[in-house]
């Protein structure tokens, strides 16, 4: 259990990727603050099967493009569970639509959650950590989106590529207090977000022709490496980016 006595703060962490993460890491030892914005039915039952495992879970309703919730987020792990370790900015949406068509309040909503919401629950959590004087982890949910270009999900693409320049950046800025900022990069993971491609055989088995390993992900296979990030074998990690993309972003030539 390398997380044992470890708090981790999961956004959007009700469902898809983040429940996952969110089970994971609590598997490891840590306790964790669960956080959604609409569907509380979906949070109250990841916190029950933590629950379950003999760590400590609360849930938080906080939408996270707010900046005083998202500050309320952490303020009420650290009241409730004792301070802050880990925090997984995962939260995220998109709106497809093509470049010529999106509207300046899909464009704003996209960019607001994505980006500005992960950006503040950083700079609260790291003021945090800071002050706790043990070091911390930063792990964002980014995407291969962060380099791949996806005709019909620009704002998506921007808020992907600006959270890695962010993660970039920060990594540098926060070294000094031994706090490590890491990218996730999914690909093609099976989780409600997808539900149309899912849903659809033809889609489906197109994206599945472009995945080297042939299969689409699994929310696990994400959760398995931000536990790695989050552990103490991580340690000396910081200012990257670990695709989990079956292989997607070699096969497209990206980088
Ligand atoms: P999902 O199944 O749609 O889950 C999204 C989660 O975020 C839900 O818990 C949702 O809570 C929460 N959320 C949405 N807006 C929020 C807000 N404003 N404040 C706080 N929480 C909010 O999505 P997913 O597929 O697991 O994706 C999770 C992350 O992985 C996202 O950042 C996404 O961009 C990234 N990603 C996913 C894939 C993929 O193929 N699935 C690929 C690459 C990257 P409610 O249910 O309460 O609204």
């Amino acid at each position: 259990m390398s997380l044992t006595g470890q708090v981790a703060v999961v956004t959007g962490s009700s469902t898809g990727i983040g429940r996952a993460i969110a089970l994971r890491l609590a598997q490891d030892g840590a306790d964790i603050c669960i956080n959604y914005v609409h569907h509380a039915e979906d949070a109250n039952a990841v916190q029950a099967e933590i629950k379950q495992t003999g760590r400590r879970a609360i849930v938080v309703c906080a939408d996270v493009s707010q900046v005083p919730q998202a500050r309320q987020l952490i303020a009420e792990a650290v009241a409730q569970l004792g301070g802050i370790d880990i925090l997984v900015n995962n939260a995220g949406i998109e709106v497809i639509q093509p470049f010529l068509e999106v509207t300046e309040e899909n464009y704003d909503r996209v960019l607001a959650v994505n980006l500005k919401g992960a950006f503040f629950c950083t700079q609260a959590a790291a003021q945090q950590m800071v002050r706790q004087g043990r070091g911390g982890r930063i792990i964002n949910i980014s995407s291969v989106h962060e380099d791949l270009a996806m005709p019909g999900n620009a704002p998506y693409c921007a808020s992907k590529g600006g959270m890695r320049m962010m993660m970039r950046t920060v990594a540098l800025e926060l070294a000094k207090h031994n706090i490590t900022v890491n990218d996730v990069g999914p690909g093609a993971i099976a989780t409600p977000i997808n539900r149309k491609t899912l849903e659809n055989p033809q889609l489906l088995a197109a994206l599945k022709a472009e995945i080297p390993l042939g299969r689409i992900g699994s929310p696990e296979d994400v959760a398995g490496v931000v536990s790695f990030l989050a552990s103490p074998e991580a340690a000396y990690v910081t200012g990257s980016t670990y695709f989990i993309d079956g292989g997607l972003m070699r096969q497209t030539g990206a980088l």
